[in-house]
């Protein structure tokens, strides 16, 4: 019955903002920008994936027990098997959290958070070391997301912080190693978010949203990657999920050369679709040869059109179509058409050698 998954519709309706229209053309603003697709071409529906998928990449969306059903549910319609839950979550409120999870464990599996209590005082260590254990003993199967974007570790304003080079985090890494817990570690942020905020932008639209041109004294996207290299040199029996293609969709290359470099290396797909359906042809080919150390994520949310969204973007043909919300940036989506095998791997096959 999977073929009745793909279905082609030649008709679709895309919200349509009532300002602008009557706006003189040579004033229309480019956020303002809400082209529809005049081709007449396959515009396909994929409301279930292919294969079975873990999604490798969520958050604690669910925190009540209906809420947790309907995701459930949610996850059964679209072909979702598993779904890790990125808690960044310790103590008490880690605990409060795998309760509630706990309610569905084969679909469900929890990652805790580092405790960054006196993250930046000396003596930091041993008690962190202990409350990942702890959590470990609780149920919690890996960590994450750490997120460090030039700040510093727990940082959210002045820069200067720790990194995760630091060596004060060696023994953090290395207990990750002795439990089994991989990391999800989220290493920069897309480069459009470094560069100037001006008309050469190319991610303009979205990187507005998420600017780190305009905070002096970061370490920047190369400084960060460079970070990246040294932990995974120093811990190379700690496995690190880099999130979002480790920031790194613009340059692919390098990222290849990144995993070839560091086998206890692999990233997610996770809010990069639009980057992706930007650069297809590209992207597919790296998806292809690096199947198996690549897996499936979403980090946007539980909506039915969501996982549909991804989907289509992987397994169809589909060309020059738009996406809003966050998807878009001001680009077109054009899909990747994986071939099997790269869809096994990506979906599951990978997740399930990160997750043991
Ligand atoms: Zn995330």
């Amino acid at each position: 019955m999977r073929f009745l998954r793909l279905l082609p519709v030649f008709a679709v309706t895309l919200p349509l903002p009532a300002a602008g229209q009557e706006t003189p053309p040579e004033k229309i603003l480019l956020n303002d920008f809400r082209p529809v697709s005049i081709f007449k071409i396959p515009i396909t529906e994929v409301s279930k994936a292919r294969y079975p998928v873990i999604d490798l990449h969520t958050h604690p969306y669910a925190q009540t027990r209906a809420q947790l059903a309907t995701w459930v549910e949610l996850m059964d319609l679209s072909g979702i098997e598993k779904t890790i839950v990125l808690t960044g979550a310790v103590g008490a409120k880690f605990d409060a959290l795998y309760q509630l999870y706990s309610e569905y464990p084969r679909r469900f599996q929890l990652w805790c958070g580092f405790d960054y209590t006196a993250l930046e005082e000396s003596g930091f260590g041993p008690a962190a070391v202990k409350e990942l254990e702890r959590c470990y003993r609780v149920g919690a199967r890996g960590v994450g997301e750490i997120s460090v974007k030039g700040r510093g570790l727990n940082r959210k304003t002045q820069p200067g912080g720790i990194h995760p080079d630091d060596v004060r985090l060696d023994p953090l890494w290395e207990k990750c190693a002795e439990l089994g817990m991989p990391v999800n570690i989220h290493i920069a942020d897309g480069i459009w978010d470094y560069e100037k905020m001006d008309i050469h932008n190319d991610g303009l639209m979205d990187a507005v949203s998420w600017r780190l041109d305009n905070q002096p004294g970061i370490v920047g996207h190369a400084g960060m990657i460079d970070i990246l290299e040294r932990t995974l040199k120093k811990h190379p029996r700690t496995i690190f999920v880099a999130c979002h293609f480790v920031n790194l969709i613009h340059d692919l290359k390098l990222l290849g050369q990144l995993l070839d470099r560091y086998p206890n290396l692999y990233t997610d797909i996770s809010g990069r679709f639009a980057e992706m359906g930007t650069i297809p042809r590209f992207t597919a080919q790296f998806c292809e040869k690096y199947a198996g150390r690549i897996v499936y994520g979403t980090d946007l949310g539980t909506d039915k059109r969501m996982y549909g969204i991804t989907f289509r973007l992987l397994e169809t043909l589909d060309e020059h179509y738009y996406e809003r919300g966050e998807f878009n940036n001001h680009w077109t989506m054009n899909a990747l058409a994986l071939s099997d095998s790269a869809l096994k791997h990506l979906y599951r096959d990978t997740a399930l050698k990160i997750l043991k």
